[in-house]
This record gives structure tokens, C-alpha cells and sequence, in this order.
């Protein structure tokens, strides 16, 4: 948590100098208090005690979130672009491309990222950025990454982004050519009906995408093949692209099928309040499924009471064992998945749990399934990762008899969204109880086997 998370500060966008005169902190603009209010009844809709000392100013963070996070709306790529074409003249002599009057230029590796319009959810944009300057100007390096964001801070989809970035280049700049690849990373959603212990929902569901104008608009052009060649060599897998108007919906959102009981109409008119203080349309035609979608997300971290039946596993005590064999084994379950949500900006953070145990004397193993149901029960609610993973040892130490060892690694929405663009950084957490808070040499045989296993 830095600087930016509490505290005033203004949207600089409101004001272009004409109407500059009364500026409303930003936590007392109309936009801030109606996102606020929109919040409060979701958590309400959640089951959650609005005054609980976790989620109390969640409301507050979520619209600034959101708001700092569609920002783009309001900026104008003319306002980077104008200031920051430089002259440059091509090749002086010889005969080729270079300078001002063509030779390629190519940005690559700008990091952002945008919401999806299907479901809410923020999702990673890499952007590679290609162009042949003309008229003898040549626009300022770090503005490439400026209009990208105009149009990344948004409700968007990658293929539309991604022309929306090309033309506004093609428009202000008025190269030979623009051409624009992104690589999009989503979050797979989880369900309550999906078979957790296939850990492979887990990671992302990429699209690479690519948007072409002037000498750029056929794909088969020799540029676009010196434009992806200088891809490849950054690594990006070139074979994926899908071309203008091959792109399939990529949203998991829209994907999945299963049921879903219809949403509560207070919290459906939440999310479209929440989409009209953005700036959005509600009714523009991508967004009619969305606040559906985003609650059916939502709804999965309902503060519900599963009853978990851990009398049913594991939790006979035997009073016999072989007689004196103190052949102590270290008992692992490792890689397994969770879902959780992060109460202090209702953002999706998820990962794995690893746990070590010894069965004291009487105690027997416990079985992979229950361990996975205590995760899951202690993931699907509103959480945060510290705390999640106590709980999660505290509710299984007394099946083994107190020895247990948790370690959650998890990666944070809230970590690249909200502002803070911390790309790739995962956060661990680490519970012990027991012989595990004293015995080093435990702690370092399960931290090792952790290593082993991933
Ligand atoms: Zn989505
Ligand atoms: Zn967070």
C-alpha cells in the first residue's frame, strides 16, 4: 500500500483550463459517490457487513480504482502527440529508408492494462507498436506508450483496442504506416461446479492480436513480415496472431455455459449505475451481458457458511500404531489451487497452496479432497492472502494433531490494475503451528520440496 491508496488527490482530467474554476476533491465528485453507493450494495449483495473493519472504506477504493482505471476517456491523444513530433530528415544520400522518410521504427514490450467489457475484469496488455515515418517527423519514443493508454484505460476488447491504438497513430501522425500486435492475458474464471483438482483452469487466456493501416494494411506485406520477424525476436509467438476478423471471443465470461441463477435486479442496476458514472453507455450493445456476467463472477465469494464435513475425513484417531516405529514422515500437499477475492479493492487474486504436516501419534493422513474443500472454503470469500492462509492452517492443524505448515503464493489483480502496475510480482504468505514454529530444519525439508514440485 503506498501513497496512492488513501488520501486526496484530484482527477487532473475534469479540468482542461476552461471550466477550471471550482474543483471538487475527488472523493466528493458525483461520479466518486455513486460508484461509492453502487459498491456498498454489492457487498450488501455478497452477505458482508458493510461496516466491517476490512471492507469499511472498500467502497472509496473501488471508485478510484475504477475511475484512475478508465481514465482514458477522458484524455486525448492530441494532448501527447501535438507537443512531441519531431523534425527529422531521411537518409542524406545513398539510396534507402531511414530517418523521418521511412525505415521501420518499432516500439515493443509497453506494458498496460485495460477492463474487459464482457465481464469487468481488468486484463494485461503487452503492446508492440510499428511505424514508417513520413514527412520528415518522427513522434517522441515514451508517446507511443501515452496513446496506447488513452484507449487501454477503457472497457475494451483486444481487436478493438487494438485498432483504436492504429488509428489514432495513423490520424495524429500521419506516417507511411501503423501497425499495432497485443498480447492479452485474461484471468480464467472459476465455478463452483468446475472440477478443481484439473489445476488446469488455472493461469491466463491469451489472444494475440493485430490492427494494420496505410503501408501496413496487407497482412502479407514484406513490412509486416520485418515488423514480426523483430517480434520473434523479443519472443512473441508470431504463429498465434489472429488476423483482423479471425479474433473469437476470448472472455471466459461468455464462454462458460453453466447455470446461473438470474441475478439480483438491486445489483444488476448497481453495476449499470457503476457503468454510467465511467462514462459508459450501459445499453451500448457489448455491454448488455455485462453486469450479469460480472456478478455471476462476483456471487461465486459469497460469504456463505459451507458446511464442511470434516468429521468425515480423516479426523478418527486411531489409538493404534505399530509399535515404536518413530519413522516420522513428512506429509505434503502441494499445487493446490485457490480462488479468492481481495476485499479491500473486489479484485480476483489467485494461486496455489502448498501444506506440510507430521501426523502426531493417533492421527492419520488427511485426504487430498478434504485439504482442497478447506482451501476452496477459506479462497471463495472475501479475503485477503495473510489471513486466508491462517485460516486455513488453523482449521487443519487439529486433524493431525497441531503440526502444520501453509505457504500461499498467489499473484494480485490489485497489483496491476489500480494504478500500481507491478507486471508479473507475486505475493507469498506463510503460516506455522506447531513443531513448525520451532524446527528450522522442517520448515527448510517442506520450503525444498515446494521448490522440487514446481
Ligand atoms: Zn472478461
Ligand atoms: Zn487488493
Amino acid at each position: 500500500m503506498g501513497a496512492l491508496d488513501e488520501g486526496h488527490f484530484n482527477l487532473e482530467l475534469e479540468n482542461d483550463g476552461k471550466n477550471g474554476s471550482m474543483e471538487v476533491a475527488f472523493e466528493h465528485q458525483p461520479e466518486t459517490l455513486s460508484i461509492q453507493e453502487a459498491v456498498r450494495v454489492l457487498l450488501q449483495g455478497l452477505g458482508e457487513d458493510i461496516n466491517r473493519e476490512g471492507i469499511k472504506k472498500t467502497p472509496f477504493r473501488v471508485a478510484k480504482a475504477l475511475r484512475e482505471g478508465t481514465r482514458g476517456y477522458k484524455l486525448k491523444v492530441k494532448d501527447f502527440v501535438q507537443s512531441a513530433l519531431f523534425p527529422e530528415a531521411g537518409l542524406d544520400e545513398g539510396v534507402g529508408q531511414a530517418g523521418g522518410v521511412g525505415g521501420l521504427v518499432v516500439v515493443r514490450d509497453l506494458d498496460h492494462y485495460s477492463y474487459c467489457e464482457s465481464c469487468l475484469l481488468p486484463f494485461q496488455v503487452r503492446c508492440h507498436v510499428g511505424y514508417v515515418p513520413s514527412g520528415q517527423r518522427v513522434l517522441g519514443l515514451s508517446k507511443f506508450s501515452r496513446v496506447a493508454d488513452v484507449f487501454a484505460k477503457r472497457l475494451q476488447d483486444p481487436q478493438h483496442l487494438a485498432d483504436d491504438i492504429c488509428s489514432a497513430l495513423q490520424q495524429w501522425v500521419k506516417p507511411s504506416g501503423v501497425a499495432v500486435v497485443l498480447q492479452c492475458s485474461h484471468i480464467h474464471f472459476p465455478s463452483l461446479e468446475m472440477n478443481f483438482l484439473a489445476s488446469s483452469h488455472h493461469g491466463f487466456v491469451k489472444l494475440l492480436v493485430s490492427s494494420g493501416s496505410g503501408a501496413f494494411e496487407d497482412e502479407r506485406s514484406d513490412l509486416w513480415g520485418e515488423f514480426l520477424s523483430l517480434l520473434r525476436f523479443k519472443g512473441v509467438k508470431t504463429h498465434n496472431l489472429c488476423r483482423n476478423g479471425s479474433v473469437k471471443e476470448w472472455c471466459p465470461s461468455v464462454k462458460s455455459s453453466s447455470k446461473f441463477s438470474p441475478a439480483d435486479p438491486e445489483m444488476v442496476s448497481a453495476v449499470n449505475s457503476i457503468l454510467k458514472s465511467l462514462g459508459e453507455d450501459p445499453s451500448r450493445k457489448e455491454l448488455v451481458g455485462t453486469p450479469t456476467r460480472f456478478l455471476k463472477w462476483m456471487m461465486n465469494f459469497q460469504n456463505a457458511n459451507l458446511e464442511m464435513k470434516l468429521g468425515g475425513f480423516g479426523y478418527d484417531k486411531t489409538d493404534t500404531k505399530s509399535n515404536g516405529e518413530i519413522e516420522e514422515t513428512l506429509h505434503c500437499e502441494r499445487n493446490l489451487p485457490f480462488w479468492s477475492m481481495c476485499e479491500h479493492h473486489l479484485l480476483p487474486f489467485y494461486g496455489v497452496v502448498h501444506i506440510g504436516y507430521f501426523c502426531s501419534d493417533g492421527y492419520n493422513p488427511m485426504g487430498k479432497s478434504l485439504v482442497q474443500s478447506v482451501v476452496h472454503f477459506f479462497g471463495f470469500k472475501l479475503q485477503v492472502q495473510e489471513r486466508m492462509t491462517r485460516q486455513i492452517a488453523e482449521t487443519l492443524s487439529p486433524l493431525v494433531g497441531g503440526d502444520i505448515i501453509v505457504v500461499a503464493e498467489a499473484g494480485h489483480t490489485c497489483m496491476i490494475s489500480r494504478g500500481i502496475e507491478k507486471f508479473g510480482s507475486s505475493t507469498a504468505t506463510i503460516a506455522v503451528l506447531g513443531r513448525f514454529s520451532t524446527d528450522i530444519s522442517a520448515r527448510t525439508k517442506f520450503l525444498d520440496s515446494i521448490q522440487n514440485s514446481s
